[in-house]
């Protein structure tokens, strides 16, 4: 694995771009290619140099962490998220229908711990999409990929659960897709995870701003989480929490990402599944997630971010 620091600068100010060409000029960088305003620099130390020279000069600047996993991390951890490249933007399309979820153990208030019980409907044309793995539902990160994946899953994890076809509108079942169902749902994260902000998120600050502050449901208590990006990222569970979701080879996260999911408690409906809980894959599964996936071509890459025991 390996850490990428990079520094993003508030070019809108008046002068601003002055400055910032200055402070680049005086540590010898220049930006990215068709990237202005953002630097990415090759160690902690000179990113937080250049972070402190920002601040000196006024310049508003923020520093994000990084980090990019190599094939033979994937198999470090005890359980894995599926990260994937720009691919599946373009024909596939998978959406979940308004009562995929049964609700009757989900939170009244947030929609959460719901059991997903209906499968995603593909857009006709995305049977034209080449790639192996496909993001779901807008703002989920849930995984479909080709059946002869999920196939191999189910064999390799002996559950027949953790995978199923998805439908065309129409109701027709597609063969030649599967879709990963989280079967079981997580303890919250250990406190020993490193990178991690809790009931806070940065997704939606603009550059300088902190973090904008989400409180835990008032119902479940559950939080959100999501990187602090000042230093690595490492999501880790206790080693009770992972023995619990033993023998289930696709579980979701306890905790919601970035956001809370739009839920309307009275219709019981969701109206946004962005923030939902990331889905982990056992190691079994992981094992055969990588025979399919390659990270070389940035269209159809896909790699795997480990989440570890203590
Ligand atoms: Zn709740």
């Amino acid at each position: 694995m390996r850490h990428e620091y990079r520094l993003f600068f508030e070019m809108g100010a008046t002068g601003a771009s002055k400055q910032v060409g200055a402070l680049l000029s005086e540590f010898g960088l220049q930006w990215k290619p068709g990237v202005p305003g953002t630097i990415v620099v090759d160690s902690d130390r000179a990113a937080r140099r250049l972070l402190a020279a920002a601040e000196r000069r006024g310049v508003k600047a923020l520093l994000e962490i990084i980090t990019r996993y190599e094939r033979k991390d994937a198999l470090a951890g005890e359980l894995g998220f599926v990260e994937l490249g720009p691919a599946n933007t373009t024909h596939f399309k998978a959406t979940l229908p308004k009562d995929a979820f049964d609700l009757t153990a989900a939170c009244p208030r947030c929609g959460m711990g719901g059991r997903l019980a209906k499968p995603h409907m593909l857009r006709k044309d995305s049977l034209r999409s080449k790639a192996n793995f496909a993001y779901g539902h807008e703002g989920t990160f849930l995984i479909l990929m080709r059946s002869e994946i999920g196939k191999e899953i189910v064999d390799a994890t002996g559950q027949p659960e953790c995978m199923r076809h998805p439908v065309l509108r129409s109701g027709e079942v597609v063969k030649e897709w599967m879709e990963a169902v989280p079967t079981a749902i997580l303890p919250p994260l250990s406190r020993k995870s490193t990178g991690v902000m809790r009931n806070g998120t940065l997704a939606l600050r603009n550059i300088g701003d902190g973090p904008t502050l989400v409180p835990p449901c008032p119902s479940c208590k559950r939080t959100v989480w999501a990187e602090s990006h000042d230093e690595p990222c490492r999501l880790v569970y206790s080693r009770e929490a992972i023995r619990s979701v033993r023998g289930h080879a696709v579980v979701l996260m306890h905790e919601v990402s970035n956001m809370s999911p739009m839920f309307d408690p009275r219709k019981r409906e969701f109206s946004s599944l962005y923030g939902y809980p990331w889905p982990l894959f056992s190691r079994a599964a992981i094992e055969v997630l990588l025979k399919y996936m390659q990270t070389k071509h940035i269209r159809d890459s896909a790699w795997i971010r480990p989440v570890f025991s203590e």
